[in-house]
């Protein structure tokens, strides 16, 4: 594979800029491990476990790779000064906040010699990641997968928006699966890639396998943005899907919403594979995903895509 080397790279300290994105209930220290041992970046998802659970898997990644890895934790969990603790005390390197204001965590995880990258979805908010001090920016675009910006900025539009914004690197997100996807987002200005949906449809992703075969089975137009008066998520139409949305048709309140979701739908649906009664996180690019690889495999096949058409500029336009 080439030799290949930008700030992405460097400041991870990985081989290619290739990152997996931080996801509940799918990325455990199994995903992240594999991804990290191929030369990406793992990273386990820390937004459904308890704090004990948390420790358990990064002591397991730690084990299981010599590579770099980090753990994501959105900003609004419940426990989230317990995970932090867990994180600084265990000497993980690399953190990636999301869903919060930047401000709050990343002077403190840098005083502990950690790197801290954060996810946003507008230049505005990439602004305020940088003036925070943050060493990167994840650019994540409206086809993403989970919780999500309110604007609806799609990658197209926000990736050179985002590259113009800020000097620190930019990680494009959001609608990512393939080398030749990675390649637009990279002539777009982004120094690296953060994919979800496409490491969920992967077999060391702890989500439940009939989740990943919906995955993998889905076409254009089966994801939707909803829950905009909550908190904004991307998932597959379903049963719950609907009941969500017949209740904002009819102009439920947030109070009548909130009891509609209830608690722990995303572990249904995700984790249970309750394909009806849950909540179905995941990325519009789910539609051009159609096979459960390795993780691995994954890691090589976009960046073997990525090369090849890189290699021949002409014969791609
Ligand atoms: P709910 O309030 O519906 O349920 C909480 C879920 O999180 C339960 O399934 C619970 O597991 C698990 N959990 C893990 N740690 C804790 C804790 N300390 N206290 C309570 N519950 C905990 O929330 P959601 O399932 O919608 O979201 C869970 C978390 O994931 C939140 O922190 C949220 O911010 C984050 N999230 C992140 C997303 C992303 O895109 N990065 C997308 C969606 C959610 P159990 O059932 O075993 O008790």
């Amino acid at each position: 594979m080439t030799q290949f080397q930008n700030r992405v790279t460097q400041l991870f300290g990985i081989s290619y800029p290739i990152i997996q994105a931080g996801m509940i209930w799918a990325s455990g220290w199994r995903l992240a491990s594999a991804v990290s041992n191929a030369g990406g970046l793992g990273l386990i998802g820390s937004g459904s476990m308890y704090p004990d659970v948390l420790l358990e898997h990064i002591r397991n990644c730690k084990s299981a790779t010599e590579s770099p890895f980090g753990v994501n934790v959105p900003l609004l969990y419940p426990d989230i000064d317990k995970h932090i603790q867990i994180i600084i005390d265990a000497g993980v390197k690399i953190v990636f906040t999301s869903a919060g204001n930047p401000k709050t965590w990343t002077g403190v995880l840098k005083e502990h010699g950690i790197t801290v990258v954060h996810v946003v979805s507008s230049s505005k908010f990439a602004i305020k990641a940088q003036e925070a001090g943050c060493d990167a920016v994840v650019a994540e675009g409206f086809e993403a997968g989970g919780h999500n910006g309110r604007e609806e900025t799609t990658s197209m539009v926000l990736i050179p928006a985002v590259v113009n914004a800020v000097s620190i690197p930019v990680i494009a997100a959001g609608g990512i699966a393939t080398g030749r996807q990675m390649l637009a987002a990279m002539v777009m200005g982004a120094e690296g890639v953060q994919m979800g949906t496409r490491f969920v449809a992967s077999e060391e992703a702890s989500s439940h396998i009939e989740f990943k075969k919906a995955v993998i089975n889905s076409t254009e137009g089966d994801t939707v943005l909803t829950l905009k008066q909550l908190m904004p998520v991307r998932l597959l139409k379903n049963k719950f899907y609907q009941l969500v949305h017949e209740a904002e048709m009819r102009g439920a309140t947030i109070e009548e919403l909130k009891t509609i979701l209830g608690r722990a739908r995303a572990k249904k649906g995700m984790f249970e594979g309750n394909l009806e009664e849950g909540e179905l996180e995941i990325g519009a690019v789910s539609a051009i995903v159609d096979r459960i690889l390795p993780a691995g495999m994954i890691v090589k096949n976009v960046w073997k895509e990525f090369n090849e058409v890189l290699s021949n500029p002409i014969k791609m336009l």
